[in-house]
């Protein structure tokens, strides 16, 4: 029987730890950590979002790039992940905005917990407090406590580079590339990005929310909600076009986005509005007949000067494409996903390194991207199905 050793204990390694055959393989799982999933744990903090309720074609545009993530997640979809996930006794339930939960009432430890004893009766080892430290002259895989595993196959699941505390630190970047991987530099996605707020403005309005609102960056659009912090803006629409921004600061010192305050409203409608309006202050207008609340209001005077917001058409236009400059994104540590890690030129399509044959790479330390939304997750998931499915084979 082959030995498969599996380093990492995150939500792709414990999928493919899940599927894997053990009839043909003897696994074992090496965790730095004391537990497994401590940052699937930290991801549940919030809401724990699986997956996204949306076509097979829809899921997989939402990642960059698409065409690596094609294969498997057509091989493990969000509807597998959602049966995957019944049938180990965690059912899921489909929000109102097609975000993908457990169901009400289950608490993200216990998802972990069914997981993990559904791994556990497969007969699979456990060793945590387990860090690897990189390979010998030999090959062979080395731990922090003198151990030395020579392994048939060795799969790596090490994860991103952000949230440090859980385990997931990017210390393996240059172990890597002492073996001549290209290991492309880390920053943070799904983050906040920096702005020069106006000191009264974010005095009054920090932690603010704007809901329902929209935005543009260079023909990239996104829907959802911002929140105002004292660093910039957060939240899931400045998220989703993160990889964008990041990618024209690595070029330039600033990257200029348009806020939509008003989605479902097209400039014509909101001029009507303004127009018909009985009120005369400009505030009182935009309050009462355009239904935005003072944090929007607070933005739009940030944004405009005082000659367009005093001219009701510039300002109905503004109101549509508010131009908010953004200068560097937060700290990589504070980000929810990085982008940056193993260059995928240096995988085959089964996710095993062209350079080292039997030893594999999946999850976050490869380089592509997905917003928030449960996509992150479905991706490192589908990634370790569908190695499992591959290795069943061979
Ligand atoms: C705040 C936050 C919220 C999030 N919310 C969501 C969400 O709601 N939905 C979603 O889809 N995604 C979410 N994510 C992202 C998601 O959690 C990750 O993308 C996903 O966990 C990546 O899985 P992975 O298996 O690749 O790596 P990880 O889950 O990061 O696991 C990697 C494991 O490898 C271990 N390890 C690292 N180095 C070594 C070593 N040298 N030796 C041994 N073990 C090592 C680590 O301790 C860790 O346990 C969130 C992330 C954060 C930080």
């Amino acid at each position: 029987m082959k030995t498969l050793t599996i380093i990492g204990g995150g939500a792709a390694a414990l999928m493919l730890a899940a599927e894997i055959d053990t009839t043909k393989y003897k696994v074992t799982i090496c965790e730095k950590k004391k537990s497994f999933g401590r940052k699937f744990l930290v991801a549940g903090e919030g809401g724990l979002n699986l997956t996204f309720n949306s076509s097979i074609e829809e899921l997989i545009n939402q990642y960059s790039p698409s065409e690596f993530m094609d294969s498997c997640l057509r091989e493990f979809s969000n509807e597998d992940l959602m049966k995957w996930l019944n049938n180990i006794k965690i059912p899921t339930f489909i929000g109102s905005s097609s975000r993908v939960f457990p169901e009400i009432g289950i608490k993200p430890i216990e998802v972990l917990n069914k997981i993990v004893e559904h791994i556990s009766a497969k007969g699979i080892e456990f060793k945590f407090s387990t860090e690897w430290k990189g390979w010998n002259e030999k090959g062979d895989l080395c731990f922090e406590n003198d151990e030395v595993i020579n392994s048939d196959i060795t799969v790596f699941a090490l994860g991103g580079a952000s949230w440090k505390v859980t385990g997931s630190d990017g210390n393996w970047k240059d172990l890597f590339e002492e073996r001549e991987i290209k290991v492309n530099p880390f920053r943070a996605a799904n983050c906040a990005f920096e702005v020069d707020w106006d000191k009264n403005f974010i005095s009054t309005h920090e932690g603010k929310p704007l809901k329902n609102i929209a935005l543009e960056y260079e023909n990239h659009f996104a829907n959802g909600e911002l929140v105002i912090s004292e660093f910039g803006l957060e939240g899931n629409a400045i998220y989703a076009l993160s990889e964008k921004i990041q990618d024209k600061l690595l070029l330039e010192e600033s990257a200029t986005i348009y806020l939509d305050l008003k989605p479902t409203l097209s400039i014509g409608q909101i001029k009507s509005k303004y127009k018909n309006s009985k009120k005369s202050k400009t505030t009182d207008i935009l309050n009462k007949d355009l239904k935005l609340d003072r944090t929007a209001i607070g933005i739009l005077k940030q944004f405009s000067s005082k000659e367009s917001f005093s001219n009701p058409d510039l300002l109905c236009e503004i109101i549509k494409a508010v131009p908010i400059i953004l200068k560097s994104a937060d700290e990589i540590d504070k980000a929810i996903s990085t982008l940056g890690g193993i260059d995928l030129n240096e995988v085959d399509q089964n996710f095993q390194l062209k350079k080292h044959p039997n030893t594999f790479v999946i999850g976050e330390m490869l380089d592509w991207y997905a917003p928030t939304g449960g996509y992150l997750l479905q991706g490192s998931f589908s990634m370790g199905f569908a190695l499992a499915n591959h290795l069943n084979k061979t």
